[in-house]
């Protein structure tokens, strides 16, 4: 409901018009002097508009105000005009762009360091009788036998069959060739799983929820969360039984600064400012997220109730009301009236077509095998200077033995 110079106007308004029209009454509308829904204190008096129909102040009340128990034994309630639950309003996760090294994600930790250990099975050739040849065959008297599979050889063929580029070294005894199939075996589902997995993770933005359920927030610390004070949202959380809102209820009477919000604009902007989860009614979450792209709801619905309209205690005109609200619920008049309210004006178009167009890599999702590709030439390099250097010597000691 919103005041514009002295009138009122709102979704509450266009019902209690369309009431007044029907039922041939008028009224003058006042706001609350404390501007409370209504709670009894440990004394039992109560506040806010509850209170103004028990000291029969008012007629009706009627606003975002829930019906619940306690208030139900004081004053009146017509049928609900509108349903709701208690949720959590939180910003948007943000979504972490995909690391310069995302192309080792599609393989866990263990599974590369178990692929790399498998290298060194291929060792094992080394110790069969007969892979050991004679290094002249034409000579039969020649002593001498070489085994190909040399640890260094064994290694390259282990890198090239696994990298899918095949060696010449292959290996020629039973023994040898039994654990080259099953390595070329194991190399075909380590590769074929790799190559299925790699797209997502190259492209996927992974999205940062350190929430998605009240459970979650309940069972963390560094969030901070509450609610409106003095409302059917605290009452919930005050006589709930279940364990969660159980816990959650004493973090909050531990912590009343962070917990306890005067109206909902303020709960929306502590969440807007710092890392804050506000718990409100759905009614109010709708109409927020659809007004700022930054906010959204997380988890279902806590509890499921209804506004309806408050009347004095035995009221005349309860039963006639919630009539008139039954038929316009039939003839879709509140449908109408929400949708005036709630989804005209500052609707938050959510980018979804995003998500759903594929999009071509760019450096950002392949940068990282650019980095491997340039740290391999470079160590090649270097390496190559080593050779370079250690031949010269060599070379450059025996040209000294020589002369
Ligand atoms: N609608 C609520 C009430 O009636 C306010 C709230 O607690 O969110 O008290």
């Amino acid at each position: 409901m919103i005041e514009e110079d002295g009138k009122f106007k709102g979704f509450c308004i266009d019902i209690l018009d369309e009431i007044a029209a029907k039922m041939n009454f008028k009224y003058t509308i006042y706001k609350v002097a404390d501007n409370q829904y209504g709670t009894e204190d440990e004394n039992g008096t109560w506040n806010g508009m509850i209170r103004e129909l028990i000291e029969k102040k008012a007629d009706l009340a009627i606003s975002a105000l829930t019906i619940n128990f306690k208030r139900q034994q004081v004053v009146d309630f017509t049928k609900p005009f509108i349903s709701l639950g208690i949720s959590i309003i939180y910003k948007i996760p943000t979504s972490k762009k995909p690391g310069l090294f995302s192309f080792l994600n599609p393989l866990s930790l263990e599974v590369w360091i178990y692929t790399l250990v498998s290298l060194i099975m291929m060792v094992l050739a080394r110790f069969s009788p007969y892979e050991w040849r004679n290094t002249h065959p034409c000579n039969m008297n020649n002593e001498f036998v070489e085994n190909q599979f040399t640890a260094w050889n064994s290694l390259w063929f282990a890198v090239g069959t696994l990298m899918q580029q095949g060696s010449d070294i292959n290996p020629k005894a039973f023994s040898t060739r039994l654990v080259g199939g099953v390595w070329w075996f194991f190399t075909l589902i380590i590769i074929s799983s790799y190559t299925a997995n790699l797209a997502a993770f190259l492209t996927v933005e992974k999205v940062d929820i350190p929430i998605s359920s009240v459970e979650d927030l309940a069972n963390q610390s560094k969030i901070g969360y509450g609610l409106f004070k003095g409302g059917s949202t605290m009452n919930f959380f005050k006589e709930s039984r279940i364990d969660t809102y159980k816990r959650m209820w004493k973090y909050m009477q531990n912590n009343p600064d962070v917990a306890f919000v005067s109206s909902n604009k303020e709960g929306i902007d502590r969440v807007l400012a710092r890392d804050y989860a506000y718990l409100m009614e759905s009614t109010f979450i709708d109409f927020v997220v659809q007004r700022n792209c930054n906010l959204t709801q997380i988890g279902g619905l806590l509890d499921s109730k209804g506004y309806g309209i408050a009347t004095q205690l035995g009221s005349p005109y309860t039963d006639d009301i919630s009539l008139k609200i039954l038929e316009m619920q039939e003839k879709g008049d509140i449908q109408k009236f929400y949708n005036r309210w709630w989804k005209g004006g500052g609707t938050c178009v959510r980018d979804e077509k995003k998500d759903s167009k594929a999009n071509p890599l760019n450096v950002e999702n392949v940068g990282g095998i650019f980095v491997v590709l340039v740290a391999g030439v470079i160590l090649a390099i270097v390496v190559a200077l080593f050779e370079f250097i250690y031949y010269a010597r060599k070379n450059a000691s025996t040209i000294r033995v020589k002369k």
